[in-house]
Order: structure tokens, then sequence, then C-alpha cells
């Protein structure tokens, strides 16, 4: 294995057997650069390829820092709807970027099983919309679509901030995703309710790149 990998033993809190998940040593991670809706580019391993842990054994499938945390009901859900037709396949060791995003349909797939709330959806949507960027593939505008839908529903219906997620990066999302599938006024309507807002200015580094989308999209509108 890649020396920037290391194997981690965890119990799956499904079906409690031991597995070995595959993590990134933060060190190993170097930054190239960010676009504009916080997809990041590494010099060297991307870490959200290995973001989603899998149990090889029932097929439950979720992000690393939730992977733990799952109510014995939605435990009982994915052994009642996704156990009996998982074929065991292992997920650990060094993954390609298409099995990094094979990873990601999987907890999709486990979050419309168990009791899932909107940020849910939007966290593995957007990433699964990157992994296509990255690959260059067509399916990232889908993908920015659903995750655009999950967005509204979290600024209508979640309480906001969710750890770092405020309201106001959620606002910045659904106008900078509006604006790359090339919905320009409702994309501008977003920056400019951000722009205009008084208490989102302590937020300095949002509302910069809030300003330079703003123009950009209001360009792209012209064009
Ligand atoms: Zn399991």
């Amino acid at each position: 294995m890649e020396n920037s990998l290391y194997n981690k033993t965890v119990i799956c809190p499904v079906c409690v057997k031991k597995i070995e998940v595959t993590k990134v040593k933060s060190k190993s991670c170097v930054i190239e650069k960010r676009d504009t809706d916080f997809c990041v580019y590494y010099e060297t391993v991307n870490p959200l390829i290995y973001d989603v842990w899998v149990c090889e054994f029932c097929g439950y499938a979720a992000q690393g820092d939730k992977f733990e945390n799952i109510s014995s009901s939605d435990a009982n859900k994915i052994i009642k709807s996704i156990t009996p037709y998982w074929k065991k396949r292992s997920f650990s060791g060094e993954r390609t970027i298409e099995k990094g995003l094979e990873a990601f349909k999987l907890a999709l797939y486990n979050l419309q099983k168990i009791k899932s709330k909107p940020s849910d959806y939007a966290k593995i949507c957007i990433r699964i919309a990157w992994i296509f960027r990255i690959l260059k593939d067509e399916k990232e505008k889908e993908f920015i679509s659903y995750a655009l839908k999950y967005y509204y529903e979290v600024y209508d219906k979640e309480d906001l901030p969710i750890g770092k997620f405020d309201k106001y990066t959620c606002m910045y999302m659904i106008a900078e995703l509006n604006r790359r599938i090339g919905n320009y006024d409702e994309s501008i309507v977003w920056f400019n309710r951000l722009i205009t807002s008084n208490e989102a200015r302590s937020n300095k580094v949002l509302m910069e790149s809030a300003r330079e989308q703003y123009h950009i999209a209001k360009e792209q509108k012209q064009s």
C-alpha cells in the first residue's frame, strides 16, 4: 500500500464484525487549489476518495466521521434492506477514483434506506459531483442539481449552523451551484441576498468570493 495511507480496525456498528478501513495521513495531503464551490484538488493523494467507509460484510457505507454514529433502528433497516442483496467485496487498501466514486454511491444508497436529513444528502451529492468533475464526466451537472435541491431544503428546514456549515455558506452554495448549471438569474438573486446581508459581513473570505462570483454570474448572463 502507498505509504501515505494506513489501515485502522473498526467494528461495523451494523453487523458488529471487525473491518479494516483505509485512511490518508493528514501530512500527506498537499492542497493544490480550490474551486469556487470548495472542491479541493491535491498535489498528492486525494482524501475525498477515502472519505466513505464501507463494511465488506453487510454493505453499510457512510462517511468516516459519521460511520460509527448510527441509531439501532437505522442499523436494522440496513440489515433488512441492504445486507440481503449485498455482494461481499472489500474497499480497504488503495482506491482508484472510480472505487472512491462507487463508495460514495453506496453511501447515497444507504442514506435512502435510513432516516436522513437534507444536509446528509447535500453533503454526499456535492462530493459525487466533485468526483465526476475530477473524472471530467458530464454527470457532474446532474449531481450538482441534486445537491442544489437539498441545499434549498437545508436552508428552509434545518437549524443552521451544522458544524462549520452556516446559513451564509448555505446561501453561497445555492448561488454558486445555480451559476454552475446556468441558472444565472437565480444565482444573482442569491448572491445579492448574501452580499447585502449585514450579518454575513463578518465572514470576509466568503463575502469576497460571493462578490467575485456575483460579477461572473452577471457577465455570464449577458454573454
Ligand atoms: Zn457491517
